[in-house]
Order: C-alpha cells, then sequence, then structure tokens
C-alpha cells in the first residue's frame, strides 16, 4: 500500500512539474499601439501588478503624445516659443535623454522633428507626400538645438520646432514596466510594447526568452532568426512598420533630419538588444538614419554595450559581435554580411 501511495506521489510531482505555467497577461491600446504584458510567474499578483503598469504607461502617454492637444508635449510645442515651459520631472528626463541622442549622432536622431512628421501624417489616413517647399519651410525647424532644456524648464527658439518624441518614448515605457512589475515581485515576464519588447528574466524552464527578429519583407511573424536573452530589451526600427506607398515608392516614418524625407541609408530595418529600453529605443532609430557603416561606429564609441542586427535593402544581415552566440539565423532570404 504505502509503495501505491509513494508511487502514486511521484506521478503527481512528474506531472505538476512538467504543466507548462500559463502566462497572466493583458492587451490594452495605448501609447498610440497595442500593448501587451504577459506575466510568467506563479503568483497572486499577477493582475494587480499589469493593471498598475497599464496605469502607468496611461499616465504617460498623457505626458508625450503629441496628438493629444492637453498633453505636457502639446503644451511645450504651443507655448514654449514665447515662454519658458516648466515641465515634469519625467518628461524633461526623456527630452534630456534624446538630446544626448540628438547631440552624440550630429543630429540624425532629432526630437526636434515633429513639424516634418506632422507633415507627413505617416501612420494615418492622412498621411501624403508634402511638396518639396513645404518640407523646406520647416526644415529648419527640425534641429535639436533649436530646444533650450535647462533643470525641467524648457524653450524653444524656432517658432515652428515641434517636439516629438515618438523614436524613445515606448522604450522608457518599458523600462518604467519591469520597474514595477520588479517592485511586485514578479521576475519573469515580456513587456511588448507594440513590438518594443522587453524580456523580464527567464522562461519558466530556466531558459533564456527566444525573441524573434521580424523579416522586413516577410509576413508578420516571419523572422529571420532568434534572440536567446534575459533582462533585455530587443527594439526594432524599421521602414515596414509603417509605411504607405505611391506610384511604387515606399515612404515610411523615421525621418532623415537633414532632408525631411524618409531616411534611405540602405537599411531595411535595425534590431537592437541592451538592458535598457530607452536606449535601446533611441539607438534603434538613430542607427536607422545613420545606416550600417555609421552605425557600427556609433555602437562602438557610444554604446559598448549593446548589440545590434542591420537589415540592409541589399538582402545583407550584418551583427555586432556579441551577438553572434545570441543569434540563431533561421533564413535564407538574407546572406550574412559585413
Ligand atoms: P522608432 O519607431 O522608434 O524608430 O521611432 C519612429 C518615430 O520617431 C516616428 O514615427 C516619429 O514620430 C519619430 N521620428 C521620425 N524620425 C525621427 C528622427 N530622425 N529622430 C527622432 N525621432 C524621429
Ligand atoms: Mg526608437
Amino acid at each position: 500500500m504505502k509503495r501505491v501511495v509513494f508511487l502514486l506521489l511521484l506521478l503527481v510531482l512528474f506531472f505538476s512539474s512538467c504543466r507548462v505555467i500559463e502566462p497572466v497577461g493583458k492587451t490594452e491600446f495605448v501609447l498610440g499601439t497595442v500593448c501587451t504584458i504577459s506575466v510568467y510567474d506563479n503568483t497572486k499578483k499577477a493582475s494587480q501588478a499589469i493593471d498598475e503598469v497599464f496605469a502607468a504607461l496611461k499616465e504617460l502617454e498623457k505626458k508625450l503624445s503629441a496628438n493629444d492637444e492637453s498633453s505636457m508635449i502639446s503644451r511645450i510645442n504651443k507655448y514654449a516659443y514665447s515662454r519658458d515651459v516648466s515641465a515634469d520631472e519625467e518628461t524633461a528626463f526623456i527630452l534630456k535623454k534624446a538630446m544626448e541622442y540628438a547631440e552624440k549622432s550630429g543630429g540624425a536622431f532629432d526630437p526636434a522633428i515633429g513639424a516634418i512628421v506632422k507633415l507627413w501624417n505617416i501612420g494615418t489616413e492622412d498621411a501624403r507626400v508634402p511638396s518639396e517647399n513645404e518640407i523646406e519651410k520647416l526644415l529648419l525647424s527640425a534641429d535639436y538645438q533649436n530646444i533650450n532644456i535647462r533643470e525641467t524648464s524648457i524653450r524653444l527658439l524656432n517658432p515652428d520646432t515641434r517636439i516629438d518624441l515618438g523614436a524613445i518614448a515606448k522604450g522608457y515605457a518599458s523600462d518604467i514596466a519591469r520597474d514595477i512589475l520588479k517592485k511586485n515581485g514578479i521576475t519573469r515576464a515580456i513587456i511588448d510594447l507594440g513590438g518594443n519588447i522587453y524580456a523580464m528574466g527567464k522562461r519558466p524552464t530556466g531558459e533564456e526568452w527566444r525573441i524573434g527578429i521580424q523579416d522586413p519583407r516577410g509576413d508578420k511573424g516571419i523572422y529571420i532568426g532568434i534572440v536567446h536573452v534575459s533582462d533585455m530589451a530587443v527594439v526594432t526600427s524599421g521602414d515596414y512598420e509603417r509605411f504607405f506607398t505611391v506610384n511604387g515608392k515606399r515612404y515610411h516614418h523615421i525621418i532623415d533630419p537633414t532632408s525631411g524625407y524618409p531616411a534611405e541609408n540602405g537599411l531595411l530595418s535595425v534590431s537592437v538588444i541592451s538592458k535598457s529600453g530607452i536606449d535601446a529605443d533611441a539607438l534603434s532609430t538613430t542607427l536607422f538614419v545613420l545606416g550600417a557603416d555609421k552605425g557600427k561606429d556609433f555602437i562602438k564609441k557610444y554604446a559598448k554595450d549593446a548589440e545590434a542586427v542591420f537589415i540592409t535593402t541589399d538582402r545583407r544581415i550584418i551583427t555586432t559581435d556579441g551577438l553572434k552566440d545570441i543569434l540563431d539565423i533561421t533564413t535564407t532570404n538574407y546572406q550574412l554580411g559585413k
């Protein structure tokens, strides 16, 4: 009898250890995109922690949305040419980070790009190719040197300058989401803010998370490869994320501030892997505008801890050295290149 009970106990233990942990997850439309938080810890606090994350994301949206007229950014855009506008600490922090990337990249990354972004309206129903004249009129405004920030006080030096933090906000938000989950005792989660991923901890099996790198010319969910990561942000900037086509030409949402037109530096996409979401997001946009060669130099000089995958228009995949061990390339549509 004792033996039977023992065997039964073993069986129960065996099957319970095999059970796949179903994540507790939630999806909402916030920060202008579809956001999903999936928690893989076996804890009652998961739902409450996820709700706390979404509440924080909504607060952030209220500050940073360029489309919401009452947001902090809209207030700065409206009034900061005629007077100093005092921002909250968080908005000032993100703007300062954006300004750092603008300075380091010589304006390839530029938070003053707002007026040009609005002109194109890419990603909305009103997207259109502006006239050269329209672009020329606003091009001088799209220069980060028109943004003056001291402590939390902001002044715009050109009447047409509009701040746009769309290239950095979701990365920052993923850091905030991670911190809130952590504070609630969560150790394993996937934070997905419209493709800006933060992979927290490890999978319930103890292995690293496997994050797919989208094939920029494949259907959604078709990957060029998989990165194996834990406690890392994986962020992609690509010409396939938001674009429209006119006469067979693709116009995408990442603007080269020197021309006012979508950046054309031989790239289809750049993915960045970094411990910091805000840096991964700012970096992926920066590298996309700089192109692969200058982009690799930028990483060597300013972002030694980050790794990047560049996918080029001539169908090559170029990676930083540190990626070799963590990226499995699964595609045959691209060649490994230098
Ligand atoms: P991401 O998808 O992170 O690369 O960010 C792209 C978004 O950032 C665009 O939709 C614009 O709102 C904004 N943006 C476009 N071009 C630039 C640029 N050169 N520097 C900074 N932000 C940009
Ligand atoms: Mg970005």
